[in-house]
């Protein structure tokens, strides 16, 4: 019969590279399988011969890549005998929380910081029935106090300092290979906790290790100017950026994502608020792909490395777009035109028309 069999998330594609018995109960939502995009239009803006693809995360089930850890994370909690969940977060995690821990049938707390949290998320979080708190304090804060709660209470945290999320996120890998029968020669990441830099090179040296590729990319994660620890060399105390989800100081997965560093051969860098956004707005304009601000930063640095050639010409390069636009509204309105007001009738809707054509 001509029909494909029913994708089933994640852990049920991967079962035999994922920490899970035969027995176990799968909480999954259909996570993963995201498209893997060929941009066809920004290379040519750039000028340059250069094969770059976007994993367009934003598909998950909650709008971003935290459903792929989410999913070993709270189907191992259900297992181990869990009741309760809980993270500190910027939003996404928070959202990707909520609705696992509603399709468990268990409970949800999350903490999120004073302000700058994007609404869609927010509205996540809020709409799948999690206990939000929101602390007078950063997410760096918010993260100290979920590691001091964790160790009292009868909850367990799913954030990626739980070593499930992260094997659950290095599937991204995997279908990166398996789309485009090898690995690319640059993977480019935003950076905030740095868990999704250290998941996806866990899984290239898994393929690595069985004999399924024979080359490994070069992991270049890069973070916003003003929440950039890994290029200070150490702790940052005020992170800020419009990037929200990585506006990250004390990164959890510090000395792993060094290690990746090195074991790649790969670096980190910094982007500006103003190169993210110009940044997401020509992904949006150029090749209809609407991601996120933070999202965007692995796109805005890679193309600045392209420029400069530190990527050479002929390189196939995966630019990992973390989360999807609709999650942060507010800003994608602020930098877009407004919108244009016209009396209801055809002359003016004409007018309106002729003067937006050349
Ligand atoms: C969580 C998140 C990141 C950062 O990932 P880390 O694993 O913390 O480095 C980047 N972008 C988006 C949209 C996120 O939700």
């Amino acid at each position: 019969m001509p029909f494909r069999t029913r994708y089933t998330g994640l852990i049920d594609k991967y079962r035999d590279r994922l920490p899970v018995h035969d027995d176990t109960r799968i909480i999954s939502l259909g996570e993963g399988n995201t498209p893997l995009i060929r941009l066809n239009n920004i290379p040519r803006v750039l000028g340059k011969d250069i094969d770059i693809y976007v994993k367009y995360e934003g598909l998950n089930p909650t709008g971003s890549f935290k459903d792929r850890g989410m999913t070993m994370a709270v189907t191992k909690a259900v297992e181990e005998g869990s009741k309760a969940i809980i993270c500190a977060s910027t939003g996404n995690t928070s959202a990707s929380a909520a609705a696992y821990a509603a399709r468990a049938g268990i409970t949800a707390f999350v903490l999120i910081p004073d302000g700058k949290i994007a609404l869609g998320k927010l509205a996540q979080a809020m709409m799948h029935g999690a206990t939000v708190i929101q602390i007078k304090g950063n997410f760096d804060e918010g993260m100290q106090l979920v590691k001091e709660v964790g160790a009292e209470a009868p909850v367990t945290i799913v954030n990626s300092i739980n070593p499930y999320r992260l094997q659950g996120q290095k599937t991204a890998a995997f279908e990166i290979v398996e789309e485009l029968g090898s690995v690319p020669d640059f993977h480019c990441i935003p950076v905030g906790n740095a868990g999704n830099i250290t998941a996806h090179w866990m899984g290239y040296s898994e393929y690595h290790e069985n004999g399924i590729v024979n080359t490994l990319p070069r992991m270049v994660g890069y973070q916003a100017s003003g929440s950039a620890p890994f290029m200070r060399g150490k702790m940052v105390d005020d992170p800020d950026t419009v990037a929200t989800a990585i506006r990250i100081g004390h990164p959890q997965s510090w000395d792993k994502a060094w290690k990746v560093h090195e074991e790649s051969k790969g670096w980190f860098d910094e982007c500006s608020d103003d190169e993210i956004l110009a940044a997401q707005k020509l992904l949006a304009e150029k090749e209809g792909v609407f991601c996120e601000p933070a999202s965007a930063t692995s796109l805005a640095g890679a193309m600045r490395d392209i420029q400069s050639g530190k990527i050479p010409e002929g390189s196939k390069i995966v630019c990992t777009l973390t989360g999807h636009g609709l999650k942060d509204p507010d800003i994608a309105i602020q930098q877009s035109t407004a919108v244009q007001a016209v009396d209801a009738t055809l002359d003016e809707v004409k007018k309106a028309i002729l003067a937006n054509m050349e």
